[in-house]
């Protein structure tokens, strides 16, 4: 049996693993589950599910919830580097690391540093720290294996494959609910109106930055250091349907696609799965239902922080962890209805133009640029 270590276990990508974990009881289980909030849900799952451990990373009556997990015969470990503690353990073979933001980089790292297999859903990992992370895996021979259906879609399609006969990646972007709206619809979005994505249902967080694009951006960069390809072999095509997950065109003009219904639990199964794949009883898809898959290039003016990605990219070193930052900020700040849905590109745009880049990219350069961003964000809200 492989014995999982899921952070974030309360959240939407928490909850499929959680599902997928269900339907395979003689393959997997849990030996550690984590939540930073939901300490109702955290103790529930707990209950159901039986891990040796129970991590609550933020504040509670600590005391009281210590007895509680007792009489179910739950460790509970909690408070600062209570995570980077259970990643550190022997008593997991694979991290699921579904924490939302740059908050899940100290955990992945020492998951990382134990040589742990790590399923990753928490894309802002890499985006803020890409080059660490990967130069990490590589040393302590971690695999990395994605959860993001569009890096799984491309994973798949890699499986047997040469990188150097590798063309191009083409991410797919269903382009969110306002992918027909002019520019000057996002002053007056409300938050209810960009927390209602039309193919997927997500966290907070990913959903408003699928309706900004920044999503895809954040994938663009997970992609380039997932992969190790040049970044002008990514590109993005938006296509409305979220059928196909993602494509690899190969030098000889061959195109592989990935295609499935969207529902994240398929690329979290083969992420626990692979090389392997298991018979599920997940929803099949039928192509006379989906009989106009479109395609359309993405509107990088409108959808401005789809090009600060980019941009943050090419400019290195620590942009692209301040372009994360920003954009977490500004994300928690309009669903906290603190600014505008426009202001938010304009917001990364500013800390992108103010920030001092760290051309070497350490771990304290990350986490500074990560704090000023913030700090530079909310003092301007
Ligand atoms: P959710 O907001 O639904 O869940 C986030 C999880 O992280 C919760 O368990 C939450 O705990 C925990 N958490 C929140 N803040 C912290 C923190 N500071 N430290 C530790 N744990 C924390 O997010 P999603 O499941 O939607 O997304 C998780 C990650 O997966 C993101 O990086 C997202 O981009 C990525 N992803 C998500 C997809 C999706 O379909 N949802 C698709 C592809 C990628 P609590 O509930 O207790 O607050
Ligand atoms: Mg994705």
């Amino acid at each position: 049996m492989r014995k999982i270590c899921l952070f974030g276990a309360t959240g939407s990508i928490g909850k499929s693993c959680v599902d997928i974990v269900s339907q395979f009881p003689q393959q997997f289980g849990f030996a550690t589950i984590s939540a930073h909030s939901n300490i109702d849900a955290l103790f529930e799952l707990a209950q159901s599910q039986r891990p040796q451990t129970a991590v609550f990373s933020g504040d509670a009556d600590f005391n009281a919830w210590e007895r509680k997990f007792r009489t179910i015969g739950v460790e509970f470990l909690h408070g600062t580097g209570a995570l980077e503690e259970a990643a550190a353990r022997d008593d997991y073979d694979v991290l699921v690391n579904a924490i939302v933001g740059a908050a899940g980089l100290k955990s992945t790292l020492a998951a990382i540093k134990n040589s742990k297999t790590i399923a990753l859903a928490n894309k802002e990992t890499l985006v803020a720290a890409g080059e660490l992370v990967m130069g990490a895996a590589k040393e302590n021979d971690a695999p990395i294996i994605p959860i993001d259906s569009e890096h799984s879609a491309l994973w798949q399609c890699l499986v047997g494959e040469n990188m150097e006969e590798v063309e191009r990646l083409i991410l797919t972007a269903s382009g969110g609910p306002f992918r027909e709206k002019p520019k000057s619809f996002f002053r007056d979005v409300t938050v209810e109106q960009a927390l209602n994505h039309p193919n997927w249902d997500m966290g907070a967080k990913i959903t408003i930055d699928s309706a900004t694009l920044m999503n895809k951006g954040l994938e663009v960069i997970e992609a380039y250091w997932l992969f190790g390809l040049k970044l002008d072999q990514i590109s993005v095509v938006i296509h409305p349907q979220s059928i196909i997950h993602s494509m690899v065109e190969f030098v000889d003009s061959s195109i592989k696609a990935q295609i499935g219904l969207p529902d994240m639990r398929v690329p979290i199964q083969y992420a626990l799965t692979y090389p392997q794949r298991l018979p599920n009883n997940l929803p099949r898809l039928n192509f006379a239902e989906f009989n106009n898959l479109t395609f359309f290039e993405p509107d990088t003016v409108t959808f401005r922080c789809l090009q600060l990605a980019f941009d943050a990219l090419a400019e290195g070193g620590t942009s692209p962890a301040v372009l994360n930052a920003a954009n977490e900020e500004a994300v928690w700040a309009f669903l906290n209805k603190k600014i505008g849905f426009d202001q938010i590109p304009l917001l990364i745009e500013d800390a992108l133009e103010n920030h001092s880049n760290h051309r070497t990219v350490t771990l304290e350069n990350v986490l500074s640029s990560d704090a000023w961003a913030r700090k530079f964000v909310s003092e301007k809200q």
